[in-house]
C-alpha cells in the first residue's frame, strides 16, 4: 500500500474531475519544513511557531526569530502559512504571560490573537520577525481564535505599524503578504460572511471548533466521547465558512486535524474545500483519495446528506460517500 503512494508523490492532487486540491502541511520545527517537501505537501497550511517560546524562561527576541522563520521560510518553496503566537490554554509556556492567578476556563480565556493584543510588545516582535522572514519566501500571516472583526482590524493595524518601521529601517519584505483570520470560534464561522469582506483567506481549525461548538474541552478525556467532527453543528459551520469565503472570493483552507484523517476526505472534498492541510504523515494517503475522487458527485452527494434530519442516517449516507 505504502508503495503504492510513493508513486504519487511527485504527482499534483488533481481529481478525477480535474480539479486542483492544494494538499499542505502542518510543521512545527523547523526541520519538518524538509519533511513537509518529502511528503509531497504544496507547501505548509499551517506554521505552528508556540515551539519558539515554549520550554524556556526568556522569550525569544525578534533576531532569532527573524532567523528561525528564515530558515524555514527558505525552504518551503510553495506558500507558507505562519501563525502568529496561540499561546494559553493547552499550549502554556513558561515565558511570554504575566503570572496571575491560573483561569478557570483557560480555553475561553486570554489565549492566541487577544493575549496579543493585551500584549502588544510581544505582539510586535513576533510581527517584526515576520515581515522580515517575508524577504525569503511566499509567506501569509495567520492569526489564531479570532472570534470578531474588531480582533481582526486591531491586529492588522499592529502589522501595518511595524510594516512602516521596518520601512523606515530600511527592512526588505515582501510586497505583500496576506493576513487571514482562523475560523476556529464558533462565531467566527457564523460570522464568516462579514469577516470574509476584510480577511484575505481563511483556515478552518476544526480541533478548536469542535471543542468551541459542541462545548467539550478538548484535553478532558472524561469528556472526548463527545469530540465528534460529523457532528451535525460542526458541518454545518464548516459548509457556512466554505461557501462565505467562495462567495467572498478569498481562499479556504482547513488546518484541524480533520483535514489529514482520511475519513473524511470525500466529505470534505463534497464540501467544495480545495486547500487541506495537515500532517505531513497523511499526505499521500490523502492524495490517494483525492485522485481516485469525482468531486462533482461527492457534491451532490454531500449536499443531500446535510439535508437528513436523523444523525443516524446522515452518518450512514456519509459513510457510503
Ligand atoms: C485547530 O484548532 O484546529 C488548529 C489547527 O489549531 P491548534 O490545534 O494548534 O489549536
Ligand atoms: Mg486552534
Amino acid at each position: 500500500h505504502r508503495a503504492g503512494l510513493v508513486k504519487l508523490k511527485g504527482r499534483a492532487a488533481i481529481s478525477r474531475d480535474g480539479v486542483h486540491v492544494r494538499l499542505l502541511a502542518n510543521i512545527e520545527l523547523p526541520e519538518d519544513a524538509r519533511i513537509a517537501e518529502e511528503a509531497g505537501a504544496e507547501g505548509v497550511g499551517l506554521y505552528r511557531t508556540e515551539f519558539l517560546y515554549m520550554n524556556r524562561k526568556e522569550l525569544p527576541s525578534e533576531e532569532e526569530q527573524y532567523e528561525a522563520y528564515a530558515r524555514i521560510v527558505s525552504a518551503v518553496s510553495g506558500t507558507i502559512t505562519i501563525r502568529t503566537l496561540d499561546l494559553g490554554a493547552d499550549k502554556q509556556v513558561d515565558s511570554g504571560r504575566s503570572h496571575g492567578p491560573l483561569p478557570t476556563n483557560p480555553a475561553l480565556g486570554l489565549r492566541a490573537i487577544r493575549l496579543c493584543l493585551k500584549e502588544p510588545e510581544l505582539f510586535r516582535v513576533q510581527v517584526r520577525a515576520l515581515l522580515r522572514a517575508s524577504a525569503h519566501g511566499r509567506v501569509q500571516i495567520m492569526l489564531p481564535m479570532i472570534s470578531n472583526l474588531q480582533e481582526y482590524r486591531q491586529a492588522c493595524a499592529m502589522i501595518e505599524a511595524a510594516r512602516e518601521e521596518l520601512r523606515a529601517e530600511g527592512r526588505p519584505m515582501a510586497e505583500d503578504v496576506p493576513i487571514g483570520a482562523m475560523i476556529e470560534v464558533p462565531a467566527a464561522a457564523i460570522a464568516a460572511p462579514m469577516l470574509a469582506r476584510h480577511a484575505r483567506f481563511f483556515s478552518i481549525g476544526t480541533n478548536d471548533l469542535i471543542q468551541y461548538t459542541l462545548a467539550i474541552d478538548r484535553v478532558d478525556d472524561e469528556v472526548n466521547y463527545l469530540y465528534d467532527p460529523l457532528h451535525p453543528a460542526v458541518l454545518h459551520l464548516i459548509r457556512h465558512t466554505i461557501e462565505s469565503g467562495r462567495r467572498a472570493g478569498i481562499p479556504v483552507a482547513m488546518c484541524g486535524e480533520m483535514a489529514g484523517d482520511p475519513r473524511f476526505t470525500r466529505l470534505l472534498l463534497g464540501l467544495g474545500l480545495t486547500d487541506f492541510s495537515m500532517h505531513p504523515a497523511s499526505v499521500l494517503e490523502v492524495k490517494q483519495i483525492v485522485v481516485e475522487s469525482d468531486i462533482g458527485r461527492l457534491r451532490a452527494a454531500v449536499s443531500a446528506a446535510l439535508d437528513c434530519l436523523d444523525p443516524q442516517e446522515l452518518r450512514d449516507r456519509l459513510a457510503a460517500l
